[in-house]
């Protein structure tokens, strides 16, 4: 395992604002970080990421929630409704039928609009007060659409958001009407949406937080660091290895980020990083692929369909960010059918954990993964679910059991049971 640790410096450039700063992942490029709004590197239009001249250990978090990791952020603090602090739950269950050492589910459909997202728009709605915008938008298979409706209203400030018609679960939409978000339905996938809301971005009608938007990916980190204090709390060692399902990638671009932080700041040896593998659903599976192939760029599917419409998203953004994440940890990528989804997201409910079908990709995976003897049963392994089960109750109630009717009197209802 060797990991690009290039993020890491000891010595603030000149542009660095209180030690963060702006720099492309692909050239030398480097920029202020508050001064101008930018997604991409001017120079070669490469992502980019947040540097900083010093990565904090353990010792110095205090607090609780994303925040907790305040000296790992570009802010102390930021528009906050308490997110992050999720559960790690162990599943008995799970753990013997797929047979691993030992697993838990991370569990961040416990946050609070019921997703990871709010972790990136906490950090991410702050650096838009920074940056003095009037009008935050993002492209949305759902959650993205809550997470900002919420932290949008929650800051005051007006907030667009645009959807494939038709391909959000109702929970969702429900969400961002609620906290006030104006919706616009787009005749056309994510991808298209996203085009779509990058351009109205480039043309300074709003300020993007997709996870193109590096300052978001900082708020994700902290899962990664949750994780490793967690799982060293409950068991008193690392896991081996991360199962999470991929959309656009950020998670695993996020997590990767956190891992190689922590190297850098002497609390895991490269070694110690666990390992990252991704999951996507078989009609969504363009990272997969190139993962199969081998390819140092992923192929954009302009045709994606799956039950799991989280991950719904032909063309992943961060993909050259979570690559190197995938390979330099040792990781793969699996794709599963939406039978297979189905099938763990009754399995996850069955050891108390209420996921949507994006979410439970990542133990649909880890069955895969240990059926075929890529995953050995040795490992300590922990799955990330991403959302939460009422974000799309028509896909729970399809998998669940039908309510069946009965007479309003207990006679009738003990006979309908057969007693
Ligand atoms: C956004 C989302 C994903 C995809 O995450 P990426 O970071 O884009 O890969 C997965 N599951 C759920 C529930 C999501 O909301
Ligand atoms: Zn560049």
């Amino acid at each position: 395992m060797s990991l690009d640790l290039s993020g890491d410096r000891s010595e603030a450039p000149a542009v660095a604002d209180d030690g963060v700063w702006l720099a492309c992942i692909e050239c030398e490029w480097m920029g202020a970080p508050f001064e101008e709004v930018r997604y991409r590197c001017p120079d070669c239009d490469g992502l980019l990421e947040v540097r900083y001249d010093e990565h904090p250990t353990f010792d110095e978090f205090e607090g609780t929630g994303v925040w907790r990791y305040a000296d790992a952020l570009p802010f102390d603090a930021g528009v906050s409704i308490e997110e992050g602090n999720t559960p790690l739950y162990a599943v008995p269950t799970i753990e013997d039928e797929v047979g691993v050492a030992d697993l838990r589910v991370k569990h961040e459909g416990m946050n609070p609009t019921g997703s990871f997202k709010d972790r990136g728009m906490t950090v991410g709605v702050r650096v838009a007060e920074e940056l003095g915008v009037g009008r935050l938008a993002c492209a949305s298979t759902g959650n993205t659409s809550a997470a900002l409706a919420c932290y949008g209203a929650r800051a005051g400030t007006e907030v667009l958001v645009l959807l494939p018609a038709g391909k959000v679960a109702a929970g969702k939409v429900a969400q961002a009407s609620l906290h006030g978000a104006r919706i616009l339905e787009v005749d056309g996938n994510f991808d298209a949406c996203l085009d779509i809301v990058s351009d109205l971005a480039e043309r300074g009608e709003a300020y993007l937080l997709n996870s193109l938007n590096p300052f978001r990916l900082e708020g994700q980190k902290t899962i990664g660091l949750e994780i490793i204090e967690q799982f060293r709390d409950q068991t008193g060692d690392l896991p081996d290895r991360i199962v999470l399902p991929v959309g656009n990638a950020g998670n695993t671009a996020a997590l990767y980020k956190a891992f190689r932080e922590l190297v850098a700041a002497g609390e895991l040896s490269v070694e110690e990083v666990p390992t990252l593998t991704g999951v996507q659903a078989e009609g969504a599976a363009p990272m997969v692929e190139a993962i199969e192939e081998g390819n140092d760029e992923v192929r954009r599917w302009d045709e994606v369909e799956t039950r799991a419409t989280a991950i719904r998203i032909g063309n992943p953004v961060n993909a050259p960010k979570a690559l190197p994440g995938i390979r330099e940890t040792g990781g793969t990528a699996v794709a599963v059918s939406d039978e297979e989804i189905t099938d763990a997201q009754r399995a996850l409910a069955r050891d108390g954990v209420g996921v949507e079908p994006a979410s439970a990709a990542s133990v649909a995976g880890l069955r895969k993964l240990r059926e075929s003897g890529e995953i050995g049963s040795e490992e300590q392994v922990v799955c990330l679910t991403t959302g939460h089960l009422l974000k799309d109750p028509d896909a729970a109630a399809a998998a669940g059991a039908d309510p069946e009717p009965v007479p309003a009197d207990t006679e009738g209802v003990l006979e309908h049971l057969g007693e």
